[in-house]
């Protein structure tokens, strides 16, 4: 793995951190990798890599074909926030098939979500499907 920004032309950008070399024979040179975009410097650079490699990675990776997610599978645990209510953190069990449930916010959150207070963090959606199970919805 390199530590310079994987797009050829990141010296293109031509900002000024990106400038070295001595008088007379100054350049502008590619910017390391970000930790966060780990082989870019930016999202700009992330998209022109794309732009260009986009068929070589497709064909690296392969193609597939449309998938398909059941509804009677589909559940999740959503959080909305409701200002009219006392307690503003509402968590529903929701299955667009079947409908919507009220959890409570034991039902909707794990351990870890209560304990750090993260209000509105819900369960993962694998966890809805045996939640909704559990509570009679789903067989
Ligand atoms: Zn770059």
């Amino acid at each position: 793995m390199s530590e310079w920004c994987q797009n050829k032309k990141c010296p293109e950008k031509k900002n000024q951190n990106q400038i070295r070399g001595s008088k007379g024979a100054k350049y502008y040179q590619s910017n390391k990798s970000s930790g966060y975009y780990k082989y870019w410097c930016s999202m700009g650079c992330r998209d022109q890599w794309w732009n260009e490699h986009k068929d070589t990675c497709m064909n690296a990776v392969g193609y597939i074909d449309k998938q398909i997610l059941p509804l009677d599978d589909a559940w999740f645990v959503e959080y909305r926030y409701d200002w009219r209510t006392e307690e503003h953190n509402r968590y529903h069990l929701i299955n667009k098939l079947k409908g919507v449930d009220q959890l409570t916010r034991e039902q909707a959150q794990t351990p870890e979500d209560i304990r750090q207070d993260y209000g509105w963090s819900t369960r993962p959606n694998s966890e809805a499907k045996p939640l909704a199970i559990q509570l009679g919805l789903a067989s």
